[in-house]
């Protein structure tokens, strides 16, 4: 019997920077397992995988040429959108069902189900970003999914939801398309996105990469069918998504991953290391008063100033007033009258033609 945790979808020719991927897209149990104690008719049911998010991450993988992970087995032998240490990760109850077979599943089993099915998942979709990665690109994730119309009563309004914990790029254009394209969006429902150690967690956040998880209403998606022709309409909006997010990057919103056995830094710490590297920017820039804000302007498009307004945008994020000279004090370590009475020279006439060559709009 062949029991791999996950299916692997590699496209015949590589198009775009993108891996698709998909824990809840298989109702299958392994034969071991029987029915986990529950009738067959079960797990023809919600609770046991994402009605039509495998046919939509399929085919849209297919679209973009991407490579896509999709979960072997059902969500009710174990969650992979779940931490490894979440108490829900081998679900005991599920919509008001108790489910028979993990009733009693203790922590021998629960270790079973990891390494056998939840490890194999995760190190699949890991090999995909590292493969990715080496071949020099920065891959956008896009992890799919679906959910049932009706939860415990509450009929649910949204057709398509956007789950994001703190890196908003892809989703907030995503949601932004979604609602131009007519969908009636959740944003961060049904579900929040900001599980600590689920699979985008764990995938996107700790590495930095771009991100954003997909949440379908189940009665759009409930054929292949249908399924195939929601990922077509899905497509381009995905498209107008990343055209707005531009290009991707490595950007940290979560303590990094931290290598093989090593403590994993912490937000707090990392904020800390980078304003470490600030600190000794501005102090550099502040020893090298020989450096012109025009010199540093024609050849990096930003100067003094601009790392002053930087900060006061950054502020005022947060509600904090500053005043342009104020901040801009903060990196010349004066008030920027006096640096520009001690250090600013005189522009060459060559220093100006390069200047408004560049065209750039500057104060
Ligand atoms: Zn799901």
């Amino acid at each position: 019997m062949d029991e791999s945790a996950f299916e692997l979808l590699t496209p015949a020719t590589r198009h775009a920077a993108m891996l698709f991927v998909c824990d809840h897209a298989s109702n299958a149990v392994p034969k071991a397992y029987g029915t986990l104690g529950l009738e067959e008719g079960a797990f023809a049911a919600h609770i046991a995988y994402d009605i039509g998010a495998a046919e939509v991450a399929r085919a849209l993988a297919a679209a973009y040429g991407a490579p896509a992970v999709l979960a072997r087995w059902s969500r009710l032998l174990i969650d992979l959108n779940r931490g490894a240490d979440d108490p829900t990760l081998v679900m005991k109850l599920s919509d008001g069902r108790i489910i028979p077979g993990n009733r009693h599943a203790d922590d021998a089993e629960v270790e079973q189900r990891l390494d056998l099915f939840y490890c194999p998942y995760h190190a699949a979709v890991a090999e995909q970003i590292a493969k990715l990665r080496d071949a020099g690109a920065i891959p956008t994730i896009v992890s799919m999914h679906s959910f049932t119309p009706v939860w415990k009563g509450f009929k649910r309004p949204w057709e398509v939801g956007v789950l994001w914990d703190k890196d908003g790029r892809l989703a907030r254009p995503l949601m932004a398309a979604l609602k131009r394209a007519g969908f009636i969006v959740g944003d961060n429902e049904p579900y929040k996105g900001e599980l600590e150690g689920d699979c985008m967690y764990r995938h996107g956040s700790l590495n930095g990469l771009p991100h954003a998880l997909i949440e379908i209403r189940q009665d759009l998606i409930a054929t292949q069918d249908a399924a195939v022709k929601f990922a077509a309409r899905l497509k381009p909006i995905i498209d107008e998504a990343l055209q707005a997010m531009g290009p991707a990057t490595i950007q940290y919103t979560r303590a990094l991953a931290a290598p093989n056995g090593a403590t994993p830094m912490d937000e707090k710490t990392r904020t800390e290391l980078e304003a470490a590297a600030f600190r000794r920017l501005v102090a550099h820039l502040r020893e090298r008063s020989d450096v012109q804000n025009i010199d540093l302007m024609n050849l990096a498009g930003f100067c003094r100033n601009c790392l002053g307004d930087w900060y006061r945008e950054a502020a005022a994020e947060k509600g904090i007033a500053l005043e342009k000279d104020q901040a801009r004090e903060i990196v010349y370590g004066m008030p920027p009258s006096e640096w520009k009475k001690r250090y600013q020279k005189e522009a060459s006439a060559e220093q100006k033609a390069a200047f408004d060559k560049a065209n750039k709009t500057h104060n």
